[in-house]
């Protein structure tokens, strides 16, 4: 269901939303600019048998704050690029999701990170694979962008950066959630694909530990479009293993003349379609629209036995969310403080 922010300004710029359910605003008038941000945590949602109300509300609430995180920047004129980097930070401090705080472990029982960003008007980007203690990865990616010479990093040098640039570190176990460590207790045991035949082909069934990554994707007042995406990567993974969200064109891409998108699924499929700049080539250079080069690609990677969904904008401001399995923890708000915030099909 659709709802509508309204918007309160407080004191010092101080923003809550209230929500109004059922209403529809009016769609903005020509003298409007439209912004717009979209988000998701992750493609591989509990089962609706383990998820109870409560923790449903939780995830909501969850969704909701990184929303309000990012329409906070657009509403206050700021650049899309920051609106998506204050929306994927909410998401990496919350247990809730696998990146950041949240993430999954890797076989050795260690979380190593991955993450990029990029701004589809300059066609800037900053990445960063297997990077270990970051509590937030997806602002290291954007100081790789911003103050770097380059557009990608990984593990120890990407650390010690991290530390030069005064990001904030944490200890191994800040990045502790039980849940996630006994789901690979548990793979582990089950000697499963991903515990000890690790397979780039087999057909995989996203679950609800293997995935789940952030992103967020963002058009600003001024037309600017940007993508990005932070993740634990895959559940089970062999040391040092990258998966697609910190590789430019595969997890994240964004271009002012086409899309910013951001990717969640199973990183050995995506990065052998350079799933998201082939959305961005299909509307380019095929005229499709957004919704239809999405889901195109989506539909190439279903051909090789994989599963992709993603978050996506235009330039119009057209949001998509097309995803493959059971759901996509997903959101959206616009300029007119219309949102919806989604798990399964509804
Ligand atoms: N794409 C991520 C990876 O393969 C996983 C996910 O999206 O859930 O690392």
């Amino acid at each position: 269901m659709r709802r509508v922010f309204s918007m309160v300004l407080v004191g010092m710029g101080f923003l809550t939303l209230a929500a109004s359910s059922g209403a529809e605003s009016p769609a903005p008038g020509d003298s409007e600019r439209r912004f717009v941000i979209a988000i998701h945590g992750g493609g591989g949602v509990r089962p609706r048998d383990e998820m109870t109300p409560e923790l449903e509300a939780s995830y909501r609430a969850a969704l909701r704050r990184s929303l309000e995180a990012g329409y906070e920047v657009l509403a206050g004129g700021g650049d899309s690029i920051d609106a998506v980097e204050a929306a994927i930070r909410v998401m990496e401090d919350s247990p809730f999701f696998n990146a950041g705080k949240g993430s999954s472990f890797n076989r050795e029982g260690i979380v190593q990170m991955d993450a990029s960003i990029m701004d589809g008007r300059t066609l800037d980007a900053g990445a960063v694979g297997v990077v270990q203690r970051v509590r937030n990865p997806i602002t290291l990616a954007r100081r790789i962008m911003d103050s770097s010479p380059h557009v990608m990093m990984a593990d120890q040098g990407a650390l010690e950066f991290a530390k030069a640039q005064g990001l904030t570190i944490e200890a191994p176990h800040y990045f502790y959630t039980e849940r996630k460590w006994e789901s690979l207790q548990r793979r582990l045991r089950q000697g499963t694909e991903y515990g000890k035949r690790p397979s780039k082909t087999a057909r995989i069934t996203p679950d609800s530990h293997a995935f789940g990554t952030v992103g967020a994707v963002a058009l600003d007042a001024r037309g600017n479009l940007a993508a990005g995406t932070s993740t634990g990567g895959r559940e089970g993974k062999l040391h040092g293993r990258i998966g697609d969200s910190p590789i430019i064109g595969a997890g994240t891409y964004a271009n002012n003349a086409t899309l910013a998108v951001s990717s969640t699924g199973l990183g050995e499929h995506v990065i052998r379609v350079v799933a998201t700049k082939t959305m961005s080539d299909l509307m380019q250079y095929e005229g499709m629209s957004v919704d239809e080069a999405t889901r195109a690609v989506i539909g190439q990677v279903a051909e090789m036995g994989g599963s992709i969904s993603v978050v996506a904008v235009d330039q119009d401001g057209s949001v998509t969310m097309p995803y493959s399995g059971d759901g996509m923890y997903r959101g959206f708000v616009r300029e007119d403080g219309v949102y919806e915030v989604r798990i399964y099909e509804e």
